[in-house]
């Protein structure tokens, strides 16, 4: 049972003015833990909290966003060969018995275990999970900056460009930072297979990356999978290689070489959102430990794209929200005994024929562990693995989160 001193949750004077004149956080009955986010980490800690705390405990749920965004088929997109699938967070709320706030975490007030929205309402916690997710950013003046669904128009249109012959040159680029490269190598191999369905000839792909191989976050033994999986499609590679501008239809690279391009395609680059009240490092991320506990606050844990674990991925991030969720359950009164983040990685490549389903552990250093298939390596088959959100998704009639060809993966 958690004991805390201000459990009807009224503020002090000071955290009050802090907070807006009038603003307080209600008197209550129940434990109460709040979530901040509704993407991946926010819906999997709530997943998973309902699983090990069942009922018992009020849990709010702070999201700006009236849906659910599943991003890592905005690659599929411009292909015809998945959708970014959305679900209604109110659906997901009430089906968790959750109360659902669309507003925005302002600010933490860890002092008095209180959060304040955007909105001036504020909430007292017993405890916090903020998965608030990262910020994405243009970071190369002159390239398509695919960062999911708001770009699949305009990479709908560099296809056309390329299909019709008028343009012939295009390269994908790695940003410096961004450890979870598959979806450029995904949109790189999907153009290929793409233009040589239509019998384009002539395009010249190249993809450059900073990595001292391809899928590098993998280990060493994915990098010569994919240098074979590009090198069949006729896509060239500059590894160890860093983009620096683009001037003149010329691609400036750090080796000093320069790239003769009609079009550069790259990913974003990731920011925290260095909300105040929480710690952060100098890119604004949050820094947690192994049981994503947040650095000097009590009771306050984060998951997800928003804290400093190096790398930012989908399945990484429900890992993180697993933890926090056993973590935040234990000091609940339930009986789990909080684990840490082990992380594994676990990736499904697009490639335009069968997609290819890689493992490995994060900490693997020699890639011995690495495994890749064309068969599942997790059930269900999904682009985010997730211990509760994969099955929840697939159960879910109205998300068809799976990509075109594939089948729908069935509930396990
Ligand atoms: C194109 C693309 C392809 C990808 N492919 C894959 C893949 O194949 N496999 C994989 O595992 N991962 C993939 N990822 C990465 C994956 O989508 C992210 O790592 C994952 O979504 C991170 O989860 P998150 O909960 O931290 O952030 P998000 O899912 O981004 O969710 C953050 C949530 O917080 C909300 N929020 C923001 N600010 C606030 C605030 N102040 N208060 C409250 N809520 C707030 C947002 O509205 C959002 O709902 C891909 C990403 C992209 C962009």
């Amino acid at each position: 049972m958690l004991v805390e001193p201000n459990r009807t949750g009224e503020m002090s004077a000071t955290t009050t003015s802090k907070l807006r004149t009038g603003q307080r956080c209600g008197p209550r009955l129940a434990t109460r833990v709040v979530i901040c986010g509704g993407g991946v980490a926010g819906v999997e800690a709530l997943l998973a909290l309902r699983a090990h705390l069942k009922f018992a405990t009020e849990v709010c749920l702070i999201a700006p966003n009236r849906q659910f965004v599943y991003h890592p088929l905005a690659v599929a997109a411009p292909f015809d060969l998945g959708e970014t699938h959305l679900l209604d967070i109110a659906e997901i709320a009430a089906e968790q018995g959750a109360d659902l706030y669309v507003d925005s975490l302002e600010c933490v007030d860890a002092e008095e275990r209180c959060v304040r929205l955007a909105g001036g309402t504020a909430l007292s916690y017993d405890a916090l999970l903020v998965a608030v997710g990262a910020r994405r950013c243009d970071w190369l003046e002159g390239a398509l900056h695919f960062a999911g669904a708001a770009d699949v128009a305009a990479f709908r249109a560099l296809l056309e460009r390329f299909a019709s012959g008028c343009e012939q040159r295009l390269t994908f680029v790695n940003p410096e930072r961004v450890s979870w490269t598959l979806p450029l190598y995904e949109l790189a191999l999907l153009t290929a297979a793409h233009l040589a369905d239509r019998g384009v000839i002539g395009a010249e792909l190249t993809v450059v990356t900073p990595e001292a191989q391809p899928l590098e976050v993998f280990g060493p033994a994915a990098g010569p999978m994919l240098r074979g999986l590009l090198a069949d499609r006729g896509i060239a590679l500059r590894a160890n290689t860093r983009a620096e501008k683009i001037q003149r239809g010329r691609l400036h690279l750090d080796t000093g070489s320069v790239l003769e391009v009609d079009q550069v395609v790259t990913l974003a680059q990731v920011a925290g959102l260095a909300l105040p009240g929480l710690p952060s490092d100098a890119l604004g991320f949050i820094p947690v430990d192994d049981h994503c506990r947040v650095a000097g606050l009590q009771d306050v844990y984060a998951a997800g794209d928003g804290t400093n674990f190096l790398v930012k991925q989908g399945g990484i991030a429900t890992q993180q929200a697993d933890a926090a969720a056993e973590a935040i359950a234990a000091r609940m009164g339930a009986g789990v005994v909080p684990s840490p983040v082990r992380p594994t990685l676990r990736g499904m490549l697009l490639t335009g024929i069968a997609p290819t389903y890689m493992r490995a552990p994060l900490a693997d250093a020699t890639g011995g562990a690495f495994e890749a298939a064309s068969d599942p390596l997790w059930w269900p088959p999904s682009k985010i693995a997730g211990r509760y959100l994969t099955p929840y998704l697939a159960a879910h009639d109205s998300f068809a989160g799976n990509v075109t060809g594939q089948g729908g993966p069935p509930a396990a």
